[in-house]
């Protein structure tokens, strides 16, 4: 049994102006992906230990290249030509000499110009590989499916959580069906149902928000017999491309009045629920005033310019607030400006400068310009996630000081889901009254187990939670929350390969 394992990864919002380059992304090609995945909560682990356990001895796996890009702005057209080859390429040399195939993916890719560039690489990898061949996918539940991608898999699992903890598992669910597929001649039937609504907030959290019905549905669905998968795709509501929206998704084994039946109950029962799946927030203006009289600490959440959603963290908006409004306590921030980085290492440690920081990559945010003293630079090129352990890389940094307000700045954008950025800089945000965290929200112990008060700030930004302030122009309209009377009537559509 030979079974061929790539991969393609990389959610964007489309609403970050920054295009992704190509230098962006990490790439493992060959064994390298085996050894990187084996034994590790990862969508390659589980597929791989599926695999080995069903097949044992008589399985050879095929590993050929791997793209991982964390989220970012739009992916440079050029570059993801460049990847596209680069993953179509090695498939040539084992068209004809494999069993099956099985490709990692997050689904909310976007380029300059490919609106759908998942399906670009399914497609190809079809047109190469044959139609007799079965494609098993595994997706991000904020992943776009969209048909292109449906007519050319013949299984798909996507994550049951989100948080996202269950890697290993939809690794796993995604390597069965290619294993019924194989050994039982399985035929798949996909049904799916497109909801016209973006989603948001905390009711997603699938341990307790409303939206864990969906999913506990789409498990006990996995456990009827001629169920191959379930599912449903909440979408990632910053990627503007033609089909995103919430959907659910079945495969069975050659059943389509199950599958169909099974995604127009999921949808029938998730529309209801849209209007509390929106995110909550408090104004600038109002959490700004209302931290001020607090005694503190108190957590800023600015989720529109939240670099781990595909966001440029380059605003200055909520401490420009704090500024204007006098703002008495000590602030926190972080910033990505390669160019007031680059003045504080040019004029050094103890010396000021003044400077508009901040706005330096998206233009929706003016920079606040201040006399800025430097109270110290860095150059650590490979930092440690305190959440994740992933290995980041700020480029050189320097932490700049006016007045009350302490600014991490950085050279390039990354995730700030914790307190990476600001204790690699020496500052601890428990030393400060007010710290700004570019994240939609973190795990309790960084920030809010101690803070006296959080506030989800109504600040603009390219992935704010506020979906009607992004400006949409390609997804399908009417579309919930945008059009708050948008209307749906649930209507299946079906894709075979049997
Ligand atoms: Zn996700």
């Amino acid at each position: 049994m030979r079974i061929l394992m790539g991969g393609c990864n990389q959610e964007i919002s489309t609403f970050n102006p920054v295009p992704c380059e190509y230098e962006f992304f990490d790439f493992i090609r060959g064994e390298e992906i085996r050894e990187a995945a084996v034994g590790t909560n990862s969508t390659y682990g589980g597929a791989i230990a599926e695999l080995e356990a069903e097949y044992g001895d008589d399985l050879e796996l095929i590993f050929t290249y791997d793209a991982e890009g964390t989220a970012a702005g739009p992916l440079r057209h050029s570059a993801f030509l460049k990847i596209a080859d680069e993953f179509l390429e090695p498939l040539k040399e084992h068209a004809g000499k494999i069993d099956g195939v099985y490709f990692s993916m997050h689904g909310a890719m976007g380029t300059t110009e490919e609106l759908d560039p998942e399906g670009y690489l399914l497609e190809e990898a079809r047109k190469i590989l044959g139609d007799e061949i079965p494609i098993v996918i595994s997706m991000d539940l904020h992943g776009i499916l969209t048909a292109k991608m449906l007519e050319n898999i013949s299984g798909l699992a996507s994550y049951h959580t989100y948080p996202h903890v269950d890697f290993e598992d939809t690794g796993r669910r995604a390597a069965k069906s290619l294993i019924r597929i194989l050994r039982d001649g399985a035929k798949p039937i996909a049904a799916r149902v497109r909801i016209p609504t973006l989603v948001r907030g905390n009711e997603l959290i699938t341990e307790t928000g409303a939206f864990g019905a969906q999913i506990r549905y789409a498990k006990e669905l996995e456990k009827h017999p001629e169920v191959m998968s379930a599912g449903m795709f909440i979408c990632n509501p910053f990627t503007d491309v033609p089909e995103l929206c919430c959907q659910p998704f079945v495969f069975t084994d050659n059943n389509q009045e199950l599958a169909e039946e099974a995604v127009l109950k999921q949808a029938t029962d998730f529309w209801p629920n849209r209007n509390i799946m929106q995110g909550q927030f408090t104004s600038l203006e109002d959490s700004v005033s209302q931290g001020a009289q607090m005694a503190g600490p108190v957590a800023f959440y600015d989720a529109a310019d939240a670099p781990s959603s595909g966001a440029s963290g380059d605003s200055v908006e909520i401490v420009t607030e704090m500024v204007r409004a006098n703002y008495p306590h000590t602030i926190l921030t972080s910033v990505v400006d390669p160019a007031a980085v680059a003045k504080a290492h040019e004029v050094g440690v103890g010396e000021t400068f003044t400077m508009g920081v901040g706005g330096a990559l998206d233009s929706r945010f003016a920079p606040l310009k201040l006399d800025w003293t430097v109270q110290s630079i860095a150059n650590n090129s490979n930092i440690k996630m305190e959440t994740w352990k992933f290995r980041l890389n700020p480029g050189p940094t320097a932490v700049l000081v006016s007045g009350n307000l302490t600014a991490v700045a950085m050279t390039k954008s990354l995730m700030m889901v914790d307190r990476t950025v600001f204790f690699d800089n020496g500052c601890d945000p428990k030393n400060y009254h007010s710290t700004i965290i570019k994240t939609p929200h973190a795990e309790p112990e960084f920030f809010d187990n101690w803070v006296e008060a959080k506030f989800n700030v109504d600040a603009i930004g390219s992935t704010s939670a506020n979906l009607p302030t992004l400006g949409h122009t390609v997804c399908e309209r009417p579309m919930y929350p945008m059009e708050p009377d948008t209307e749906f009537t649930p209507k299946t559509e079906v894709f075979s390969r049997g």
